[in-house]
């Protein structure tokens, strides 16, 4: 907090004493150690309401600050101020979305590529917001997190897809029944009252353990490393199966996947989306499920969109997929059509892997 501030370059002429003074190395324990900070400036004429929200605009300002290289400064601008202004406006709209109830749950469906059936789906959530329509989890997912409202929406989305899930069971008998996997964020994996919640949805809905999957990325693990395998062991320990989602694309430290009881490992569309046409991320692929099967899991591609990468996974023995070739993710009543249809991917099923190892393919390509 700075007094007699007159104007930006005030602040600004301080920001640079901070930076030089930082310069200079220092001694640590006999170490000589050098560091360098990142400054967000918010100016008090800017319009706040909430004192929360002043201290929100210097960090915003200090993460522009990082992301333009690190060690220099911002002042937040009109344009932050936009941003800042939307993303408050989508946070207050986000309580008053959990009151009145305006999620709603797509779901995709995962398919075992040996016979081309569908195994289970993922359950994936919407905001239908009354003025921007069908809002996408990617923008609104980081809000719930960062508010706390993730565990009323958490708790929702559990609850709709077992409940769902039991329904779709009762309704379309089968040998092996279908499962349905509910993705948990890295907040929702450090609460300890997950476990109880979790136990207390399944018996109220009537779904067996062994029909739901959940769906943690590493980094969530990773984040949590200290409570994480207690809570991956309580949940095995209840039946419940326990994915990797967006393998790849965190820290992907490999030591935690030996550690954790983990059933099975989804491979991010990253890796999958060029698995046709880039021979390195063939052999990444190919690497990939060599590791999870050695580990005693089974291997899902996420994001397959064409025949072409379908053969290469059914090459690579790969043993499920999901992706907008088989279907995007459903509303209810569309899912249920596709559950009805005795073999619906029966064309697909019929897709032949390519001679060789897969790389004299992609050298004609
Ligand atoms: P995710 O769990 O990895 O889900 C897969 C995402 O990939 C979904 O995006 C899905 O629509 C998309 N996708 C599937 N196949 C394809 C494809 O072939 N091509 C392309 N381009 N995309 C494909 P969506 O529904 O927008 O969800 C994004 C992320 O939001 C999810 O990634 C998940 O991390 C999070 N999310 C979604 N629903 C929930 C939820 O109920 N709870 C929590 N905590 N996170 C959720
Ligand atoms: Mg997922
Ligand atoms: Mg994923």
């Amino acid at each position: 907090m700075l007094d007699c501030i007159h104007d930006v370059t005030d602040v600004t002429k301080i920001a640079e004493r901070v930076h030089q003074a930082l310069s200079t190395p220092f001694n640590l324990n006999g170490h000589e150690v050098f560091t360098s900070a990142s400054i967000g400036i918010t100016m008090s004429t800017t319009a706040f309401d909430r004192p929360e929200d002043l201290l929100r605009g210097a960090d915003i300002a200090m993460y522009r600050a990082k992301g333009s290289g690190k060690a220099c400064h911002e002042i937040f601008d009109t344009d932050m101020h936009t941003h800042l202004v939307n993303l408050l406006q989508l946070e207050n709209d986000l309580r008053r979305a959990v009151e009145r109830q305006e999620f709603l749950l797509h779901y995709q469906p995962i398919v075992a590529l040996s016979t081309g059936k569908i195994v289970g789906f993922e359950a994936l959530i919407r905001w239908q917001h009354p003025e921007q329509g069908l809002v996408s989890p990617i923008k609104f997912i980081p809000i719930a997190e960062e508010t706390g409202l993730i565990a009323p929406i958490g708790q929702w989305v559990l609850r709709e897809a077992c409940r769902q899930m039991k329904s779709w069971q009762d309704r379309f008998p089968s040998d092996s029944p279908l499962c349905i996997s509910v993705n948990l964020s890295s907040r929702q994996f450090s609460q300890p009252s997950l476990i109880g919640q979790i136990r207390q949805t399944l018996v109220e809905t009537g779904l067996t353990t062994h029909s739901l999957k959940l769906e943690i990325t590493e980094s969530a693990i990773m984040e949590n490393t200290e409570s994480a395998m207690d809570m991956l062991l309580q949940l095995k320990a209840m039946g419940i199966q326990l994915s990797v989602d967006d393998f790849g694309t965190g820290y992907s430290s490999l030591g935690y996947l030996y550690r954790f009881p983990m059933d099975l490992l989804k491979v991010d569309r990253s890796f999958i989306s060029r698995v046709d046409v880039d021979g390195e991320k063939l052999e990444l692929v190919r690497t990939i499920i060599t590791l999870a099967w050695n580990l005693g899991m089974d291997v899902v591609a996420e994001g397959v969109e064409t025949t072409k990468q379908l053969a290469q996974l059914k090459a690579l023995k790969c043993e499920y997929a999901q992706g907008y070739l088989f279907s995007k993710p459903l509303n209810r009543q569309e899912a249920e059509k596709l559950i009805a249809i005795e073999h619906p991917f029966k064309h697909l099923s019929q897709v032949l892997p390519p001679s060789g190892r897969g790389i004299d393919t992609l050298d004609s390509l």
